[in-house]
């Protein structure tokens, strides 16, 4: 399997480097023209785990990886990871079906790529003598999952910055009583972007240079990483398999998925899972008030020049849409020239349109819709009182597009990104329609009770373990002194 640009395809590298890269030179993102060559047979991999599942995939899509290192990774990844066997279970929500993908240590989605990533990162630099930094900035849930799965991996070390104050209660304690020996974690006065900004200009900085002279390289693992993208397909195959199992459906038959969407990833890994064979009739995409996506999907305009929303969903507030250059690639024919000349026009103005042409190609797929905030808790609230589930706010922006888009008479799987729990403020408030009156001093346990003791549900327990967790990550710097952070770090306190 080689790898290429989607820009240009002269830039190659085989799956290690393009994991160890993340990005090419030209800007563009790594792809193979061999996916569609690639054919999963469903009968194969019906008697199979969802590790053994996994390990299916990884060999054929990431093949330069030997069988041992693909067996150890994936046992490093989801052994006693995720709070049960089946990693990612199916389960009903009315007539339809939730795809739990939050069964991981940090209660969202990220977690099933983030385990594995790390694992793949470590097995393509054995040998090399080169270690990998990993550098993040995080508005709360990114970071998390990050930690916990580069925790004690060899060779490679991780410093989270988040915004002091600037996230949730719970989320703070997640990052503040992080273990790991290869772990750090720092607040930074300033927001997000501030944070977010301060990471970008720490690749060109000194403190990267002088990193990199002593053999560190510097690293973001974000999501447009193929190592975060081939292990999210698995779970498209775990779903239809069950649903086979189930007598649902009959090997063969076609199955519409309706995915939270924000930098298209997730979805994009359906995509992936399609061109591999299987039958998948519609990927439905739901964005939040932030709908980049479903304008483009619907008038085939891409405009980013647009107010940001801050929603209470808030992983899918994202205006620039990384993976969706992918999809362009395929849908496309493998156009670089055309992918070159979309994502130029994207970083000049903001702003890109495609044939009416590729658009109806791209419809042939995807369908779309969104929520705003008074939808989406109308969503929790409906989905509770009509099918007893608890959804988080991400899920229920899948939940009401969902039900605007499924065809009739194909069963449609709902992507369930995120533990109710990790929102338990708008979950309550949503369902018991309470606003309270003085919220001052409830912190995010007070709602964790609430939403337990009025649904008779449990939280995670890695969420309830937090409240008697010590707090062991107090650093606070300015943006200024992130460069001499860094370097503090990776050498005298030695997370390596
Ligand atoms: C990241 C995230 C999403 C969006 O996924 P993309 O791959 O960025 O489209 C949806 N829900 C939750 C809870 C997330 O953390």
């Amino acid at each position: 399997m080689i790898y290429h640009s989607t820009r240009n395809k002269k830039e190659k590298a085989d799956s290690k480097e393009a994991i160890l890269k993340g990005l090419c030179d030209d800007g563009g993102l790594f792809v193979s023209d061999r996916l569609r060559e690639v054919s999963l047979d469903l009968n194969e991999i019906s008697g199979l785990s969802y590790k053994e599942t996994a390990k299916k995939i990884f060999s054929l899509l990431l093949d330069d990886y030997t069988e041992e290192e693909l067996t150890a990774a994936v046992e490093s990844a989801y052994t006693g990871s995720f709070d049960t066997e089946s990693i990612t279970p199916l389960s009903s929500i009315g007539d339809d079906f939730l795809l739990e993908l939050y069964h991981g240590p940090t209660c969202a989605f990220k977690d099933v790529a983030l385990q594995m990533l790390p694992q793949l990162m470590s097995k393509a630099l054995k040998g090399s003598g080169k270690k990998i930094l990993i550098v993040t900035a995080t508005s709360g849930d990114t970071g998390k999952a990050a930690l916990e799965g580069f925790r004690d991996v060899d060779d490679i070390g991780i410093i989270v910055f988040y915004p002091y104050k600037k996230v949730s209660d719970i989320q703070y304690l997640q990052m503040a009583t992080q273990e790991g020996k290869n772990v750090e974690v720092c607040a930074i006065n300033g927001n997000f972007d501030d944070a977010q900004s301060g990471v970008k200009r720490l690749f060109s900085s000194d403190a990267c240079k002088k990193l990199s002279a002593s053999g560190i390289s510097l690293s973001s693992a974000n999501s447009i990483n193929i190592g975060r993208l081939v292990p999210q397909t698995v779970y498209y195959f775990e779903s239809y398999k069950r649903l086979c199992h189930e007598n649902i459906i009959k090997p063969g038959d076609e199955v519409d998925f309706c995915v939270p969407t924000g930098n298209f990833g997730d979805v994009l890994a359906g995509y992936y899972a399609k061109l591999m064979g299987l039958p998948v009739h519609s990927l439905i995409v739901a964005s939040n008030e932030n709908k980049v996506l479903t304008d483009f999907l619907t008038t085939g305009v891409y405009d980013r020049n647009r107010e940001f929303r801050k929603t209470i969903s808030p992983s899918m507030d994202i205006l620039i849409s990384s993976n969706l250059e992918r999809m362009l690639y395929y849908i496309s024919g493998g156009d670089c020239d055309l992918i070159s000349e979309l994502m130029r026009s994207l970083s000049e103005t903001g702003r890109y349109e495609i044939s009416p042409e590729l658009l109806s190609k791209v419809q042939e797929i995807f369908k779309s819709g969104y929520a705003n905030d008074r939808e989406t808790k109308e969503a929790i609230r409906r989905a509770y009182n009509d099918t007893g589930r608890l959804i988080d706010p991400h899920t229920a922006v899948g939940y009401k597009v969902m039900r605007e888009n499924k065809t009739e008479g194909i069963p449609c799987v709902l992507l369930s990104t995120a533990s109710p729990y990790k929102f338990c403020k708008d979950v309550y408030e949503a369902i018991f329609d309470e606003k309270e009156k003085d919220s001052a001093g409830k912190d995010g346990f007070y709602y964790m009770e609430k939403l337990s003791e009025g649904t008779g549900t449990a939280a995670p327990e890695s969420l309830r373990s937090l409240k008697s967790k010590p707090v062991i990550r107090k650093d606070l710097i300015d943006i200024e002194d992130m460069g001499g952070y860094i370097l503090k770090k990776a050498h005298e306190d030695m997370i390596f």
